[in-house]
């Protein structure tokens, strides 16, 4: 059983709450999206309307366990001060002696943000010692890291065995709510969508997929190795050579459990990969030697977004083609357009993944689908049937 952040009593407490607050930065370090920061503030607000101090934990990039300004979570301590409205308390280090003070100095109606997390290589090592220099800096823990949840690192799973109060967040509680409906109880048609550039990381899930959805619909870069196993040409298209009797195998599950697995009959191919390249559409069979595939072509935007409108439950991750290239884009935006029509038309729809959700916000489509998940690999793990290890550290 897990505990919501809405059981606990928090007043007068130090509550560790682990949020994901990794947020994109140009280069000269302002926040390009929010998204993460806003979905966290509820959480945040409950623990202070309850009367605690949240001390926040996150990690910001890769850093990998070496202290480098860059990813420094300094911008983020401003944003919540500056666009927010919070008193914020920003300490430059995660554990030892000015995260102690921090703590012991905060009062009632502050927030404190810790530094990355990931300037310590003990954070993804899941190391007990780090891991227990942090949980001396609160009486309680919290959750709210959906996007990092289905990871073992130090401030989400040994953590917790420091704690015999610790809750589930109301960003983690809402994502699970969702995900968690619509694969133990879809209302079907239930169709996947998932493109991306690699086979090789969506593999598993597509397999799952295929147990839970009638239709698995493929896009994007992992569509070639596909097209390779179905005996095509993909001329220099992105092809994972190694992955091909991968995707014969899952062609042939598809067929013996009678799933409609769907991929474009038409690609957009160009001379360069490059915005500005010559390009034209091809039949799937016709790609020629020296063609690189960009997008889907418009018969497999009209096939693909026929079977979205006609479905009552559809999740989406992943570009159907090089979407950051404008003249490649055309596919990607026609999944969001579906999604919309599928949802005005009483559909439940799902996105997840950056590139699929950043899509979608380039469009201001964020209101047009049920629900955009901030977690990409979180997500797509749930939807693989695995257990968040950050859930399952949380029962109780
Ligand atoms: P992923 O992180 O696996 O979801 O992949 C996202 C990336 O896939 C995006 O950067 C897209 O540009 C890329 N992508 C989509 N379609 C293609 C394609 N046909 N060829 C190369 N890359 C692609």
């Amino acid at each position: 059983m897990i505990h919501s952040i809405h059981d606990g009593y928090f007043s007068g407490k130090h509550v560790l709450l682990r949020v994901d607050l990794n947020v994109p930065l140009d280069k000269n370090g302002n926040i390009t999206d929010d998204t993460r920061i806003v979905e966290t503030l509820p959480t945040i607000d409950e623990v202070i309307d309850k009367g605690g101090i949240p001390i926040l934990m996150a990690h910001l990039g890769r850093p990998k366990g070496k202290r480098n300004p860059e990813f420094s979570l300094a911008p983020v301590a401003e944003a919540l001060s500056e666009h927010f409205g919070y008193k914020v308390t920003f300490v430059d280090d995660c554990i030892g002696e000015s995260a102690k003070k921090a703590v012991a100095d905060a009062e009632l109606g502050e927030v404190i943000l810790l530094e990355n997390l990931r300037f310590y290589a003990e954070e993804e090592a899941n190391d007990k010692d780090f891991a227990g220099k942090l949980a001396e800096l609160g009486e309680v823990y919290v959750n709210d890291a959906f996007g990092a949840a289905h990871r073992a690192h130090a401030s989400i799973e040994a953590i917790t065995h420091f704690f015999s109060e610790k809750y589930a967040g109301n960003l983690l509680q809402k994502e699970l709510q969702y995900l968690g409906r619509a694969v133990d109880e879809p209302r079907r048609p239930f169709t996947a969508v998932i493109g991306g550039a690699k086979i090789s990381g969506k593999i598993d899930v597509i397999q799952s997929l295929l147990d839970k959805c009638e239709n698995v619909i493929i896009g994007g870069g992992m569509m070639f190795t596909f097209y390779k196993a179905m005996g095509y040409e993909v001329g220099n298209s992105l092809l994972e050579a190694d992955k091909v009797d991968l995707a014969k195998e899952v062609i042939e599950t598809a067929k013996a459990k009678g799933k409609n697995l769907i991929l474009p009959v038409d690609v957009v191919v160009a001379d360069k990969f490059d915005n500005d390249a010559a390009f034209r559409t091809v039949n799937a069979d016709s790609i020629g030697a020296t063609d690189i595939g960009m997008d889907i072509g418009s018969a497999s935007i009209t096939k693909f977004a026929e079977v979205i409108r006609g479905s009552k439950t559809v999740v989406w991750n992943g570009p159907m083609g090089v979407f950051e290239m404008p003249n490649f884009a055309k596919g990607t935006f026609a999944i969001a357009e579906a999604l919309a029509v599928c949802t005005l038309n009483g559909g439940i729809t799902i996105v997840g993944g950056g590139d699929s959700v950043a899509a979608v916000k380039q469009m201001k489509f964020e209101k047009k689908v049920n629900h955009v998940s901030t977690g990409g690999g979180a997500s797509l793990e749930f939807l693989e049937g695995k257990v968040l290890p950050g859930v399952k550290a949380l029962e109780v």
